[in-house]
């Protein structure tokens, strides 16, 4: 049997003997290696890193509400943690060669050391996926709603799917660890257009059943159903999430 790989966000929670969701104080973490936060007015990005040898100073812009800045700083960190010496830009890197990988990297070690596995999962365990589990995680954490949603979408056991309608009309979409692997998830299901969406959302916040097939593509979903739940964010956002039934 293989052991459990344990990421270094959760390794540094454990060395800091730090073991419930109101302890992950991310000032006090970045101080244990080695790093300073500070809040200022910035032009660009919501923060920036800068260190000198095993020294580092996070700058945080102090407009952010405060679960953004939590989100900011533990991000910084994991880049603190994973690409020390590099010069990285955050939030503008996509265009960089490489860098949209170190912000993944960055985003990874942040939902690690603000919702670590070893907190979270005894959390939903026996807890069907929806928008109140979605509320009470980013609550208990000190998290966005949308940051809850992407975590449940890697810890949550139920196989489910996030389709995610930014303000600007564009869709993309998170499948959770457990939904088959050799389904698709169809971004745009057929009758189901972004105008449509925005105009009036069917059954807002209460889950309704539908053809897995509308959403899923692959051997077993005609066959299928699931629930569907809509639901727009404070941030403007709509989500769909699919629970595979
Ligand atoms: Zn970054």
């Amino acid at each position: 049997m293989t052991a459990k790989v344990v990421p270094p966000a959760e390794r540094l929670l454990h060395d800091l003997g730090i073991t419930k969701p109101g302890e992950i104080d991310v000032e006090v973490i970045a101080c244990a290696v080695g790093v300073t936060v500070r809040y200022r007015r910035l032009g660009v990005g919501d923060a920036r890193i800068v260190g000198l040898g095993d020294r580092a100073i996070i700058t945080v812009d102090d407009r952010a509400s405060r679960v953004r800045q939590r989100f900011s700083v533990a991000h910084e960190l994991g880049h603190w943690h994973h690409h020390r010496g590099r010069r990285l830009i955050c939030h503008v890197a996509e265009q960089q060669d490489g860098a949209a990988g170190c912000e993944r990297e960055a985003d990874g070690y942040a939902a690690d050391l603000l919702m670590p596995r070893f907190m979270l999962e005894p959390l939903v365990a026996g807890i069907p996926m929806s928008f109140g589990l979605v509320y009470q995680v980013a609550s208990t954490f000190g998290v966005s709603a949308m940051a809850a949603a992407l975590r449940l979408a890697d810890v949550h056991p139920a196989a489910f799917a996030l389709v995610v309608e930014e303000a600007d009309g564009r869709r993309w979409f998170r499948r959770s660890a457990a939904l088959n692997h050799r389904w698709f998830v169809r971004s745009n299901p057929p009758g189901m257009s972004v105008t449509a969406d925005r105009c009036g959302l069917p059954h807002p916040n209460v889950a309704f059943a539908v053809p897995a097939q509308r959403w899923f593509l692959g051997q077993g979903a005609k066959d299928a159903q699931a629930f569907q739940t809509n639901h727009v964010m404070v941030c403007g956002r709509t989500i769909h999430v699919i629970v595979v039934a």
